[in-house]
């Protein structure tokens, strides 16, 4: 059979359907359905977006079998909607519409009103008694197919508008009387002939044309731009679908109106209808903001009847989609027609409030849910968030000076302080943005006192990120654009200065720095709804999720946070090469024992005095080879094992090691067989393998992103090919030769979504992260898990 590639709907049926979304885009497959739950929605067909593809890869031609299919189909239209294409008494118009797999709103073309000419406007006047009508729709297509079709300026349409409503002293569009909606096509077509283009009057010829122009969008400046600020990859998708619509029309009168609308609030969530209605108007008008829509309570003055129709298939869509859609309806003459649904786009807090409510209301289950809400959006919850409006604003108003890496996520605005001991004064007071060329131990108490915390230098993993990350504070580290005059109090950047005092926002979740004030949003905390998904993410994760705490604040902040509760294991913060780590404890046997000692009467302590029980995890840094190991472990289990002797109480410790040199991986079956536990650091092992220092990575490695040398920042999500390989290799070779071996990875890839899925699939037992990453980490743990279990159920199929 010849490939199928016209898809109609319409009459009750539908040959495609829901599933169908990569060949006929979200938009047709969605119309589809639809037809085929029963819903109100005009007839039409639409065109595969498999013909995008051709189009592209066939200099812009099609296959030869479209012609036939087009044509049948639209055969099969006129028959079903009793007009003919072309006709002059009873027209058949048609909107000519783009949709891709994934929405892309406004981003592409579409057309309506299809198939007038200077015919078919009189039958269509006459037909509906309505010249007025008749004329406005003919004049919107013509606007409509020039700029869309024909590349006619937009502005030299409106301008014509402009000038007829001028002359009369009127306002909206609305108030133009059918002789100057007339007096409009004709100065159109002028136009048209101005600017050296043809209106065609055939409408075979119109609709030809206008398909063109829809495959074309799906290239055009706006929808690239799209895809890429969207981390949509160019050739992850066919192209655009095109659906071809049989027109209906809000624009007949005050009996018509087109609306949109969602079925739950899409900022809160909350169960409570959402929508704009404007009376007699035609789909792009509620968009285009022409005229102030009312909300869905207008529609009721304008129908009850279609008002009634439109809760009741609220209901039917969103029990048959088990999720929140946002749709588009018109209403003709009082009677309502669906011309689009989708699943409605939501903030955050929404994301969550719906998921947790439609398992309460029993439409989906809780790995639905779990499914439906991102580890962004989470993140968001936990931090403050500009406002977006406002961030909007200042976008427009050209406030964003220079971007950063962005290190630690939220939002914050506040004064500008170079100085971190000011910082720390003058942050008890009001909120200041601590600005530094870099960070070190000294400032810790200057960046705890700040908002948030901007440097010039340094990566993901600079001692600003770690440190801001570990406080929940929002930082941009690494703005190289900026130079900062400790001297004069103030940075400058391109021909912009900064003084102390200075307001500065910042977006730690984006990396953008922003001149003057930005409202910021305070985050949500781990309560009430998210609290409960994050409940049911623990009972689907396999990987546990641990903390990486270093003080006792990051301890209790952890708990409230969800972390599965262990004695926390001590670790030094910056092992690198040289002379560190196992390395100087062998040189000096004093520094373990000193350490295990004290380690081992702070458990005795607890366990005599506070009748707390703890198993204390022991853990050798650095170790590249297995006698670096089996040295210490000799000098650890002795001071331990008379300590606990002397002490007369049972004790269970457990001795392991760090694993963040290459060579630990690829003999881990070695040293397993001396260790309890392996802690992969990632951090390190990234730097060891890669060869990079988290010293100076910052100075090359966005120019290797950018140039495309490696994929994603391997300090951010770990290097799967490489550092991945090599903790998979470890964990296999070390769990082999010792089963009982636990394994885990501890480092800022504990608490990266990307990073979870990687290590889940590895087989890894924990995964250990900062406190304020512990929300996030439960969250993908168990995103995770059900992703490999729907992987493998479709590999046993
Ligand atoms: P977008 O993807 O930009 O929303 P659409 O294809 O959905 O573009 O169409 C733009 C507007 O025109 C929408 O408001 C839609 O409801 C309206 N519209 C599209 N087709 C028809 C039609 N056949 N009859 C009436 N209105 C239509
Ligand atoms: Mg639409």
């Amino acid at each position: 059979m010849a490939k199928k590639y016209v898809y109609f709907f319409g009459d009750g049926t539908a040959e495609g359907g829901a599933e169908m979304k990569e060949v006929l885009g979200g938009k047709g497959a969605n119309l589809a359905e639809m037809v085929k739950v029963g819903i109100s929605v005009p007839s039409g067909f639409t065109i595969s977006a498999e013909i995008c593809d051709y189009y592209y890869k066939h200099s812009k031609k099609y296959p030869q079998e479209l012609k036939s299919e087009v044509e049948s189909n639209l055969k099969r239209l006129e028959k079903t909607t009793g007009k003919n294409f072309g006709d002059a008494k009873n027209p058949l118009l048609v909107s000519v519409r783009s949709g891709a797999a994934v929405s892309m709103p406004g981003m592409m073309d579409t057309i309506l009103n299809l198939g007038l000419n200077d015919q078919t406007v009189i039958g269509l006047a006459k037909l509906t008694s309505n010249e007025r009508f008749a004329y406005d729709s003919y004049r919107r297509f013509i606007q409509m197919f020039g700029d869309v079709a024909l590349g006619i300026e937009h502005n030299k349409f409106e301008k014509e508008i402009e000038a007829i409503k001028a002359k009369r002293g009127i306002k909206l569009d609305t108030e133009m009387k059918t002789e100057e909606l007339k007096q409009l096509v004709e100065n159109y077509k002028k136009l048209y002939v101005k600017e050296g283009k043809e209106f065609p009057q055939d409408p075979i010829k119109q609709l030809w044309i206008a398909i063109d122009a829809v495959f074309g969008s799906w290239m055009n400046k706006r929808a690239i731009d799209y895809r890429r600020i969207n981390k949509i990859p160019e050739g992850s998708m066919l192209g655009t679908a095109v659906s071809v619509v049989s027109m209906v029309f809000g624009n007949m009168g005050d009996d018509s109106g087109t609306g949109v609308a969602f079925t739950r609030d899409p900022s809160t969530g909350e169960k409570r209808r959402y929508g704009e209605f404007l009376r007699n108007a035609q789909g792009e008008d509620v968009v285009a903001g022409i005229r102030t829509p009312e909300d869905l309570e207008g529609l009721k003055k304008v129908s009850k009847e279609a008002y009634d129709e439109l809760y009741r298939i609220f209901d039917i869509l969103e029990k048959h989609y088990k999720d929140m859609q946002d749709v588009e309806f018109t209403v003709e003459h009082g009677k309502l027609y669906m011309l689009q649904t989708r699943s409605a786009k939501r903030t955050p807090r929404a994301a969550v409030k719906v998921a947790v409510d439609m398992v309460n209301e029993k439409l989906i289950d809780k790995k639905t849910a779990i499914m439906r809400v991102t580890t962004d959006q989470v993140d968001q919850l936990l931090h403050p968030m500009f406002d977006m409006n406002e961030k909007k604003k200042a976008i427009a108003e050209k406030r964003m000076i220079t971007t950063g890496l962005a290190a630690s996520p939220g939002a914050a605005t506040g004064k500008v302080v170079f100085d971190a001991d000011k910082a720390a004064n003058l942050g008890k007071k009001e909120p200041v943005i601590l600005v530094r060329p870099e960070t070190s131990a000294e400032d810790v108490a200057g960046m705890a006192g700040a908002e948030g915390i901007l440097t010039a230098r340094g990566g993901r993993t600079s001692h600003a990120a770690v440190v801001a990350r570990g406080m929940g504070k929002c930082a941009i580290v690494g703005a190289e654009a900026i130079s900062i005059d400790d001297d004069r109090k103030l940075f400058t950047v391109n021909s912009t200065t900064v003084r102390e005092g200075d307001w500065l926002s910042i977006d730690g979740s984006t990396g953008e720095v922003f001149l003057g004030q930005i409202k910021t949003i305070k985050p949500e905390g781990l309560e009430g709804d998210l609290a409960t998904l994050l409940k049911w993410a623990d009972q689907i994760r396999r990987l546990g999720v641990r903390t990486n705490a270093n003080t006792p604040t990051d301890a209790k902040v952890a708990r409230v946070f969800g972390a599965d509760e262990r004695a926390a294991a001590l670790k030094e913060f910056n092992p690198m090469l040289g002379h560190r780590g196992c390395r100087l404890e062998i040189t000096y046997p004093e520094i373990p024992t000193m350490q295990v000692k004290a380690i081992i009467q702070a458990a005795i302590e607890l366990i005599k005095e506070e009748k707390i029980n703890v198993i204390p995890e022991i853990m050798v840094p650095l170790v590249g080879h297995v006698n670096e190991l089996k040295f210490l472990k000799e000098i650890i289990t002795k001071t331990a094992d008379e300590l606990i002797k002397k002490s007369g109480i049972k004790l269970t410790y457990l001795v392991g090691t760090m694993i963040e040199i290459p060579r630990a991986t690829v003999t881990a079956d070695q040293i397993a067989k001396e260790a309890q536990f392996f802690s992969f650091g990632t951090n390190d092992l990234t730097q060891t393998t890669f060869g990079y220092s988290r010293d100076d990575s910052g100075k090359f490695l966005n120019d290797y992103l950018e140039k495309g040398i490696i994929p994603v920042d391997p300090f951010k999500t770990l290097d799967k090919d490489g550092v991945g390989e090599l903790v998979k290799i470890g964990t296999k070779k070390g769990k082999k030769s010792n089963p009982k071996l636990e394994v885990g990875i501890c480092g800022e890839h504990g608490g990266d979504p990307d990073s979870i899925r990687i290590v889940d699939q590895i087989g890894i037992d924990y995964v250990s992260c900062s406190p304020y990453r512990v929300p996030i980490a439960r969250l993908a743990a168990a995103q995770s898990t059900l992703e490999l279990k729907a992987k493998r159920s479709r590999k046993s199929k």
